[in-house]
């Protein structure tokens, strides 16, 4: 029986790649961004029996009905992949609090809620796997990207204490911590400028990401772990 997977951020970039890379191992997938369009177009390309969804994470009611959907369109959830998130970048004196607000809520209510969630349905059948994208940044800090790396921090923090919670239940959780990944987050960067600081000389690309999510979700005896998928980016800052 193929697992069945809900991905928030699924419909676009390092998301769209973990989807792609579930629907090959056989997974039954719910594709889940705020654009429904946009969800359906990528659940159509991965093949039949997938489920594409509007939600805002940061809405409670909104992430409570999506898994309402999910568990009745695909049964109970096994996996649960958090790679929705927004950043609005620059340096704190020029930061609106509607900003700082937004990123926080996206970023990490968002996360918080849809674990809640998940939590809730995992206890109920015999446990499940959590993985959240994090990032270098809220590992490292990065100038102009204070509020971000906040929410990154948090993740992490997050995720580790929520491990311990539930690992009796069986049910693991995680963090993958990209670098710089080539989607429509970093579409603006000067990469030429960028990737002088990392170490293997390039940006990532999504798969990439999607390898290092695949393997905590697949790996049995690994909980509480932040994997940094980065190309070294953070030995040098
Ligand atoms: P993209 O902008 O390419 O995709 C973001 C995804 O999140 C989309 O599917 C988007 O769909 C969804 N999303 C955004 N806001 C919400 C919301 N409020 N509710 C539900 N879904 C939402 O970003 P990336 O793929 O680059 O980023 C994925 C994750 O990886 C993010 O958490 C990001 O912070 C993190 N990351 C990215 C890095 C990079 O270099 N790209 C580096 C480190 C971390 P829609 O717009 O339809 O809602």
């Amino acid at each position: 029986m193929g697992k069945v997977c809900a991905i928030f951020g699924g419909s676009r970039g390092i998301g769209k790649a973990v989807a792609e890379l579930l629907a090959r191992k056989g997974c039954h997938l719910a594709i889940i961004g705020r654009n429904l369009e946009v969800a359906q177009n990528t659940a159509c390309g991965l093949g039949a029996g997938h489920l594409a969804l509007s939600c805002d994470i940061s809405r409670e009611q909104e992430v409570q009905r999506a898994f309402e959907e999910i568990q009745r369109n695909l049964g109970p959830i096994n996996y649960l992949v958090n790679a929705a998130g927004i950043n609005r970048d620059g340096l704190l004196l020029r930061t609106k609090t509607e900003d700082m607000v937004s990123q926080i809520h996206t970023n990490l209510l968002g996360t918080m809620l849809t674990c809640k969630a998940a939590v809730k349905s995992m206890i109920h059948h015999q446990g499940g796997a959590i993985v959240n994208i994090g990032s270098v940044v809220g590992l490292k800090g990065n100038s102009g990207q204070s509020t971000y790396s906040a929410s990154k921090a948090g993740i992490v923090g997050f995720s580790r204490s929520l491990a311990k919670e539930v690992a009796r239940k069986q049910i693991r959780v995680n963090v993958v911590a990209p670098g710089f990944i080539h989607t429509e987050m970093t579409a603006h960067l000067k990469e030429d400028e960028l990737k002088k600081a990392i170490p293997l000389g390039r940006f990532g690309d999504p798969h990439e990401v999607a390898q290092a999510v695949l393997f905590l979700l697949e790996s049995p005896y690994v909980t509480g772990s932040t994997l940094i998928v980065d190309g070294g980016l953070q030995l040098l800052i």
